[in-house]
């Protein structure tokens, strides 16, 4: 990585008011989560096609093998050193808002606040009764595991869905309208570990952009506009996130 990559970005930070940082798989990949769609990754031992809300609303089977990867996920996840680079970054008054597609709640529990995070594809863990409509906690469900393969609703018996955006489900509208109007009234946008291939999370930058706002996207493959960026780094999140926000501390270079 770089150096003096690292040098422009923590001075793009200090020069901007509104600083907003987007996440994607690859800020969790360091936290043990698999990928979705890389080599090794989720699709290679889960069938996508089981995944889709129809199947998981009308097939037990497809219901038992969702529970199986919700607990596979939650097991011994914790946030990374990028997680934790991002909350301190929020925690020195440099950070407005993250905008993520990850549903692992790891930068709540790297300790950004919740309402500073804007969830696109929901949290898992978050379970959500499609009888009626009661949240639970995942971790007050997990225990029932141990014995059933698809718990039900405590209360009414009903099916539990994880609160996140499945298969053939649209986006929750009231998330991607506020993280619109943050991407767009951000004057540094920050891509931190999404290749930005999946729509409409990937119009994010573009809003970014076309307001005025400066680019930086920290991934370790390329993206379709890093010739738009004014930054990219090619480096794991978890190596460069820490890096910029140390820059940062040092203060102005003189
Ligand atoms: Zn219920």
């Amino acid at each position: 990585m770089k150096e003096e990559l690292v040098d422009s970005v923590a001075g793009l930070i200090t020069a901007a008011n509104k600083v907003v940082v987007f996440t994607g798989a690859g800020v969790s990949t360091e936290s043990g989560l698999p990928d979705f769609r890389s080599p090794g990754g989720i699709w290679e031992k889960f069938d996508p096609e089981d995944f889709t809300y129809q199947k998981f609303v009308s097939d037990p089977v497809a219901r038992a093998k969702h529970w199986r990867l919700l607990k596979d996920l939650s097991a011994s996840v914790a946030p990374n050193p990028a997680h934790y680079a991002i909350t301190e970054l929020y925690q020195l008054g440099r950070l407005d808002c993250v905008i993520t597609q990850n549903v692992d709640n790891l930068h709540q529990c790297a300790g950004l606040p919740a309402e500073r995070v804007f969830e696109l594809h929901g949290n898992m863990q978050s379970l959500l009764c499609l009888g009626c409509r009661r949240r639970y906690p995942f971790a007050d469900i997990k225990a029932r595991l141990e014995t059933e393969e698809a718990p039900g609703c405590p209360a009414c018996g009903g099916i539990l869905k994880p609160a996140v955006v499945f298969f053939g489900e649209s986006l929750p509208e009231d998330v991607l309208k506020e993280a619109s109007r943050h991407a767009r009234g951000s004057d540094l946008f920050i891509v931190v570990g999404s290749t930005l291939t999946v729509y409409p999370a990937a119009y994010l930058p573009d809003y970014a952009l076309a307001a005025g706002a400066k680019l930086v996207i920290v991934n370790l493959s390329a993206t379709p506009i890093d010739d738009r960026a004014d930054v990219v780094i090619r480096a794991r999140a978890g190596e460069a996130m820490p890096a910029i926000v140390a820059r940062l501390k040092e203060g102005p270079a003189v």
